[in-house]
């Protein structure tokens, strides 16, 4: 019997491939690699793989998916990548060891939260470098890193910037020698070793897999690289890294030849106004059991021989061109990381970790981690 559809089928045995090669490839740059598994919503078993990978902490942007993961049993140093909401900073200091700040009031706050608890947290200080998300501009750090330094069961662990998220801004030799040159400076002032300097994220690959000099940058906290193999900037597949870690299952509702124009007078459809297809005759149509309650159709990569005609918020509209999916057959798409984050996100899509491959693959985690400790 195959497991139900919609269905999101991860690959372990690939996912520790990829996030293994990108750990050896950046360790030998001196960098260390930070997982990210918010777009596999906090999923234990991406984050064991990760860890038995060789990634230096777990990260996610969502604290209810770290605690999550500590309710599972995971083992390691918890990173928060989205500023505290001043409204959870006792869950923040409970559940992640570090979280990236660019407020002083949360920190201060973080700082109120950790005493109560008995605890210490870690600040990586966030800063400014043009994307314009989070961060310090830098003329503020270095006040910010001294108030940091005096408020108690807080420590300065280092400082960060995020570039590519937002404006789009390349994480390029220039921008990552001036954060390096941030910390040099920040560490002169203070008197303070900055155990972290972390450049950025998946989209500093190009930058970080090449041949320049890394300088103080010594950290990565990666997501799409691991879990779909490609690099941001540019969406290019990094070599030796699989890019189908992934693939959604759905099933056919409906087969029908039927014309490739509607008929009749347009309007808007559900989703706004659609372009009118051309009348390219009668087409062998598939309707699909998703839509856009479950993924982003945009961001689906067909198999060869489909294309996709549209989708509303239940129903993926295809062209077959074999006409060979009757309905009750399965067709399996590729994501691109919007598709991937809202299938990970939706009730309706079962995930299923190969059935035989699981117990194997977290056997070998457990086997390798006792033999470890
Ligand atoms: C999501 C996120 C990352 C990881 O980004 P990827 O592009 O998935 O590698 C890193 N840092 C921060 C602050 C993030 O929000």
């Amino acid at each position: 019997m195959t497991d139900p559809t919609p269905r999101i089928e991860i690959d372990l045995v690939k996912l520790l491939h990829n996030a293994s090669t990108l750990v050896t490839r950046l360790g030998e740059r001196g960098i260390s690699v930070t997982g990210i598994t918010k777009a596999g919503l906090g999923s234990p078993d991406i984050a064991e793989v990760m860890l038995r990978a060789g990634v230096t902490g777990i990260g996610d942007s969502r604290i209810e998916n770290i605690n999550n993961l500590v309710d599972a049993g995971i083992d390691t140093s918890f990173v928060l990548t989205r500023s505290p909401k001043l409204s959870e900073t006792d869950e923040v200091v409970r559940y992640a060891d570090i979280s990236l700040n660019s407020e002083l009031r949360v920190i201060a706050q973080l700082s109120s939260s950790a005493t109560a608890a008995g605890c210490k947290h870690g600040i990586l200080l966030m800063v400014e470098m043009g994307d314009l998300r989070e961060g310090m501009m830098p003329a503020d750090l270095l006040q910010a890193a001294r108030s940091v330094i005096n408020l108690p069961n807080i420590y300065l662990q280092g400082i960060g910037c995020n570039l590519a998220c937002y404006g789009g801004v390349v994480p390029d030799r220039h921008k990552m020698a001036s954060l390096s040159k941030i910390a040099t400076k920040l560490e002169k002032e203070t008197g303070i070793r900055l155990n972290t300097v972390s450049g950025g994220n998946s989209a500093n690959l190009d930058w970080a897999l090449g041949t320049g000099r890394v300088g103080r940058i010594n950290n990565l906290r990666l997501g799409e690289a691991i879990l779909l193999g490609r690099e941001t900037l540019h969406r290019q597949a990094i070599e030796g890294l699989h890019t189908d870690v992934f693939s959604l299952v759905a099933e056919v509702i409906e087969s029908k030849v039927k014309p490739s124009r509607p008929q009749g007078t347009i309007a808007q459809t559900a989703f706004g106004t659609a372009e009118t297809p051309a009348d390219r005759g009668d087409i062998h149509r598939c309707i699909l059991a998703i839509g856009r309650q479950d993924c982003d159709p945009e961001g689906l990569i067909p198999p060869p021989g489909i294309t996709i005609l549209g989708a509303s918020s239940d129903h993926l509209i295809v062209e077959s061109l074999g006409g060979e999916y009757p309905v009750g057959s399965e067709i399996a798409f590729q994501l691109n990381y919007s598709a991937l984050l809202r299938v990970m996100t939706s009730p309706y899509v079962m995930h299923s970790l190969n059935p035989l491959q699981k117990p194997s693959i977290l056997h070998t985690l457990r086997a390798g981690s006792r033999l470890l400790h």
